[in-house]
């Protein structure tokens, strides 16, 4: 292939940049095409065994045609809910060791983040999400540990809609959202059931809430060595983001038009707050929206993140995957530039 002769002139540059780089990691995932789902061309051309991933438009000609993108790794159509919660288990073991994690789904509506985040189907443990995977081994490794620790898991679980907060998990209206304390993933299963369900309450036929706010699921653990009483304390964000679409502005008004603002402040306000941690900036400009405001504590100092960036792979939603991958190549601080091709 031409793009091994890319990859390779890349690669140089890219350790360089990987040096540099923070606790943020990118995974990015591709959904199937659905069944019945006319299979049109696909807008990825390339998926290489080391995060590399070359995206094409078709309607273009000679090298612009082309983009390479780099990133932690790259998971294809085929890959399994299981396959991609391995990779994402050791950031799950260390909220247990006392760390702050964050992990995002980011992509336009329709392109799997809810899928990889909770799953199709919550009662069929082989389609889990990484939500109740990362409980469920949260659950495991405390039990493997009991002999020298005791732990306490508590859950909350919010949705934000237009720069709103909103408990998911009750509806007494206070400053904070309420804690659930779980000691089973069983526990876990019912809290969702319950928040997932509150979610729904707040859609519209025409207007699929969902797709419009930011779910937000956190998990506080804290941990008593036994020997010591020392405590520590780590915490676990799983945050479904907004479709990341661009609303056309002069399509969209009223609550549409409103929702959009909001929905690309907060977008911008979190790629923001990456961006300036990826560059060690004295500044991280976390005041700026709710969303990065909920999550500052698992954002920047120690914590680590990590962003599942979604794609549809219709040829349909290139320039939605091209702008979608910009903003992730943005964040995880790689830019490689135009892929050059020898066609
Ligand atoms: P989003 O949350 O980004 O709006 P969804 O997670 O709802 O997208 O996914 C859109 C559709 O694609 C759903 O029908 C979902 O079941 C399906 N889907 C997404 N990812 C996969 C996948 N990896 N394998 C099979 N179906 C998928």
């Amino acid at each position: 292939e031409n793009y091994h002769m890319v990859l390779a002139e890349n690669r140089r540059l890219y350790n360089e940049v990987q040096d540099l780089k923070g606790n943020i990691r990118v995974y990015v995932r591709i959904r199937p095409f659905l069944p019945g789902q006319n299979k049109k061309q696909t807008t990825i051309e390339y998926i290489g065994e080391n995060g590399e991933l070359v995206v094409v438009n078709p309607s273009k000609q000679g090298k612009d045609s082309h983009r390479l993108f780099k990133f932690n790794k790259v998971f294809g159509p085929s890959a399994t809910q299981e396959e991609v919660f391995l990779d994402t288990q050791p950031l799950i073991r260390s909220v247990l060791d006392g760390f702050n994690v964050c992990i995002f789904a980011y992509g336009q509506t329709g392109s799997g983040k809810t899928y990889t985040m909770t799953g199709p189907n919550a009662s069929s443990k082989q389609d889990w999400g990484v939500n109740y995977r990362a409980l469920n081994d949260l659950f495991h490794i405390s039990q493997n540990r009991r002999s020298s620790f005791i732990y306490e898991v508590g859950v909350q679980m919010v949705e934000i809609y237009n720069e709103q907060v909103r408990d998911l998990l009750s509806s007494d209206a206070v400053p904070d959202a309420s804690m659930h304390p779980v000691k089973s993933t069983t526990n876990v299963l019912e809290l969702m059931k319950i928040g997932l369900m509150n979610r729904a309450v707040g859609a519209t036929a025409l207007n699929e809430r969902s797709s419009r706010s930011h779910s937000v699921l956190t998990v506080h653990v804290r941990g008593t060595d036994m020997e010591t009483s020392a405590a520590l304390r780590g915490s676990l964000h799983l945050v479904d983001l907004a479709g990341s679409e661009r609303v056309d502005r002069s399509e969209a008004t009223g609550d549409r038009l409103k929702e959009a603002q909001h929905i690309n402040k907060s977008l911008s306000a979190l790629g923001d707050v990456i961006f300036a941690l990826a560059q060690k900036s004295s500044h991280v400009p976390y005041r700026n929206s709710k969303l990065t405001q909920v999550l500052q504590s698992s954002l920047g100092g120690q914590a680590k993140t990590l962003m599942f960036v979604q794609l549809n792979p219709d040829v349909d939603s290139h320039s939605e995957t091209l702008s979608t991958l910009k903003f992730a190549e943005r964040v995880s601080g790689v830019e490689l530039g135009a892929a050059r091709s020898n066609k």
